[in-house]
């Protein structure tokens, strides 16, 4: 279920206010465009006390924009504002409120102050917005609002460490920028935290296309479906798919070769697998699965499992996202082979005789997964 969550919209913001981000009033309009489309809407609220220690006033001949520590925590000093119960401190008048199921308040605590809606910046206190969402089913958690380096970025950081699909709205966010590149370095610190980045007008008009979608038909383990005039395929039994880049200690790729029905041919790919596909398993981790199909497929346990990045392998065919991994520090433990007679065949393929070996192998009319291009250039690109 999606979720949409409103940061900070707060008087004190919003130009004219005491703290006020630049433009930060054109969000409100996007904030309330979006809002009809969401089955959850919560809202954070900035909520000082007067003695909050983020205010430059509290620390005498200090002055705003000085850093401090604040009971061991960095903290950057700003003007006193969304002092609880204050006009700075209440929603922005022009934003739609009625269907805000409820608000979230942070900073409360003079000690520490709280950037993300989900937790303090020393991270001791939780605000419960955690549990609340996961209670009500939320798993996409869409961000916006205001300051894009600050609380947006620490709410959708969280988010995402929390275990939601994160997705910043970047029409509806602004940033202070007090010193240049803080925007941008944030948005590239989102990105690779696994947070996209969408506009408000495109996911609006992808949605509306998505309403038309209908299931052609329905086999065990897929879809066939239709949205508007496109036909593709979606997994019915998995809640993902992770691909593996194995490599040994002395250097060499391990690769699985396979017979593989809808080509009629053998195909040679890296270690591959759907996640959560065993019933009863439907929450299994992405890590988990690595290191059970690494251990199916080629025998082998893995000391270290790292996450590479995320692709898609075939986006007019198939909804389906991959996450490829990188495992190190490998130990063959089993013999490998895949499992109910999947007659997988191991291959150990020096690094700098890959190219040439797979080359032979394609002469030879063996086929060549495109996830293992795609794994070896994550894998080099993390290597340099
Ligand atoms: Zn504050």
């Amino acid at each position: 279920m999606n979720a949409l969550i409103l940061v900070d919209l707060q008087n004190d913001f919003l130009p004219g206010g005491a703290l006020a981000v630049p433009r930060g009033d054109e969000v409100i309009a996007a904030a309330n465009r979006l809002q009809p489309h969401f089955p959850l809407i919560v809202a954070t609220l900035d909520w000082h006390p007067p003695d909050h220690g983020s205010f430059a006033s509290n620390h005498p001949g200090r002055r705003v924009g000085d850093r401090v520590e604040l009971d061991g925590v960095p903290q950057v000093l700003w003007p006193d504002h969304c002092v609880r119960d204050s006009h700075g401190a209440r929603l922005a008048p022009s934003l739609h409120t009625l269907s805000i199921a409820r608000a979230f308040c942070k900073g409360v605590d003079p000690r520490v102050d709280s950037y993300s809606a989900f937790r303090d910046n020393g991270r001791r206190t939780d605000t419960g917005l955690g549990d609340y969402l996961r209670d009500r089913g939320v798993t996409d958690l869409f961000v916006l609002g205001l300051a894009t380096e600050y609380c947006v970025r620490a709410t959708a950081l969280d988010a995402a460490a929390y275990g939601f699909a994160t997705w910043l709205f970047e029409d509806g966010c602004r940033g202070v920028e007090s010193r240049p590149g803080d925007v941008a370095a944030a948005l590239a610190e989102m990105e690779r935290a696994g947070v996209r980045r969408i506009a408000s007008k495109t996911w609006l008009s992808e949605r509306d296309r998505g309403a038309d979608r209908s299931t052609l038909a329905s086999g065990r383990y897929l879809r066939l479906m239709r949205s508007g005039r496109w036909e593709y395929a979606e997994r019915s039994n998995a809640t993902g798919v992770v691909v593996i880049v194995p490599t040994t200690v002395d250097d060499a790729f391990v690769l699985i070769e396979q017979y593989r029905e809808p080509l009629g041919r053998r195909c040679i790919e890296f270690p591959a697998g759907l996640v959560g596909d065993a019933p009863g398993d439907e929450h299994e981790e992405l890590i988990t699965a690595v290191r059970r199909e690494l251990m199916e497929e080629t025998g082998f346990a893995a000391a270290d499992v790292k996450l590479l990045g995320e692709a898609v392998p075939s986006a007019g065919l198939t909804s389906e996202r991959v996450a490829v991994f990188r495992a190190t520090g490998l130990c063959r433990v089993a013999a490998g082979g895949g499992a109910d007679g999947e007659l997988i065949q191991v291959h150990l393929v020096a690094r700098g005789a890959l190219r040439e070996w797979l080359d032979r192998r394609r002469a030879e009319g063996i086929e060549i997964a495109m996830s293992l291009y795609g794994g070896l250039w994550l894998a080099e690109r993390e290597t340099r």
